[in-house]
């Protein structure tokens, strides 16, 4: 390693401080940058000689990836890393970190709302209210939870969880994920045919790729029950909108509850937001007050890590070894 201070660029970070990662990073005295990026444009311009990146949702794609003259290591605020171009990384030995484990109690809980708030019509009667009707009625059909099956769309760690915060409120729960073949006692793995047709609430818990992308459209939408919800703290284009729009409408299923959209924020025209029968918060699952602190500590304990050549603690490439980046 050279004498010559490192440099970090954070490209773009919505928290109110940075003061975390300076304090975590102080140790190896680099300089650091906060910057605004948006666009690939922005992130070429400001991070070309960077040693080391923190992102949150600035595109890091290929191009972005082929400008970086000696980076070793690309860190995201997150578990999701799809703006992130990770086959680029790995073919110029870029280490891809992220945090994958800072909010798994925060968005399944966050999860269990959602289904609740479905399942007793939560939030369509707070909005009548502020209409002035006081009339329960507005909500029914509601079916006792007890004994009801939630299907979760992959089987990772929120998905995990939620499973079990759901179990004590005696759910039964199915899953489909086939890269996994065991669960536990409380969990049946289930075929995807399966998993559509018996789920009174399905769950995805997926990470965006090529595959699960559009996972659900008209055709798994169609093969739901009537009386089904559809929650999503994934990511967005996990779902078709389009075709969710139409299952709402013409009443396919009873209803959806997502914190995740295809595009975010949606247009305020997105005809999804003038139904009746869906829950929408702006991709909050993962936030704590203790999340944060969680999640900013690993990012810069990571990036410190990789600049005093060792690994971080949760890598998304682990192909790029020690041996070959430093
Ligand atoms: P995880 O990696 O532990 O689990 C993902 C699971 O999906 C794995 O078990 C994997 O085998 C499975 N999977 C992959 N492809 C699949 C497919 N085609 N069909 C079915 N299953 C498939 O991830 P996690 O920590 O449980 O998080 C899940 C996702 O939640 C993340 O990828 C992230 O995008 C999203 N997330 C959202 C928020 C938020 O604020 N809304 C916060 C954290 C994470």
């Amino acid at each position: 390693m050279s004498n010559k201070r490192q440099k970090i660029v954070i490209t773009d970070c919505d928290h109110p401080s940075v003061e975390i990662e300076k304090k975590i990073l102080s140790e190896i005295n680099p300089e650091l940058t906060l910057e605004t990026c948006k666009t690939e444009e922005d992130v070429i311009a400001v991070a070309s000689d960077a040693d080391g990146i923190i992102n949150q949702y600035a595109p890091i794609t290929r191009r972005v990836i082929e400008s970086l003259k000696r980076c070793k290591v690309i860190a995201r605020y997150g578990v999701g890393v799809d703006n992130i171009d990770v086959e680029a990384a790995t073919e110029h030995h870029i280490i891809v970190a992220n945090v994958p484990d800072y909010c798994v109690d925060e968005v399944s809980t966050h999860t269990m709302s959602l289904i609740l708030a479905c399942a007793r019509g939560i939030t369509l009667l707070d909005r009548k209210i502020r209409e002035k009707k006081w009339d329960f009625t507005l909500a029914k059909p509601l079916f006792r939870t007890q004994g009801k099956t939630l299907g979760l769309f992959g089987l990772g760690r929120i998905a995990r969880m939620v499973a079990q915060k759901a179990s004590g409120f005696g759910f039964k729960i199915i899953a489909y994920d086939p890269y996994v073949s065991e669960a536990n006692s409380k969990i049946e793995m289930v075929a995807l045919k399966r998993l559509l047709s018996d789920s009174d609430f399905i769950s995805i818990h997926v990470p965006l790729t090529v595959e699960t992308k559009h996972s659900f459209g008209k055709n798994e939408l169609k093969a739901m029950k009537k009386t089904a919800y559809l929650i999503n703290t994934s990511r967005g284009p996990v779902i078709d909108e389009k075709a969710l729009y139409v299952a709402l409408k013409e009443k396919w299923i009873a209803g959806a509850a997502l914190d995740v959209m295809e595009k975010e924020p949606p247009d305020w025209e997105d005809p999804l937001l003038k139904l009746d029968n869906i829950i929408i918060t702006p991709h909050i699952s993962f936030y704590s007050e203790e999340s944060y602190v969680e999640l900013k500590t690993k990012v810069a304990e990571s990036v410190r890590s990789v600049l005093k050549e060792e690994l971080p603690r949760a890598m998304v490439n682990p192909q790029v070894t020690k041996r070959k980046i430093l």
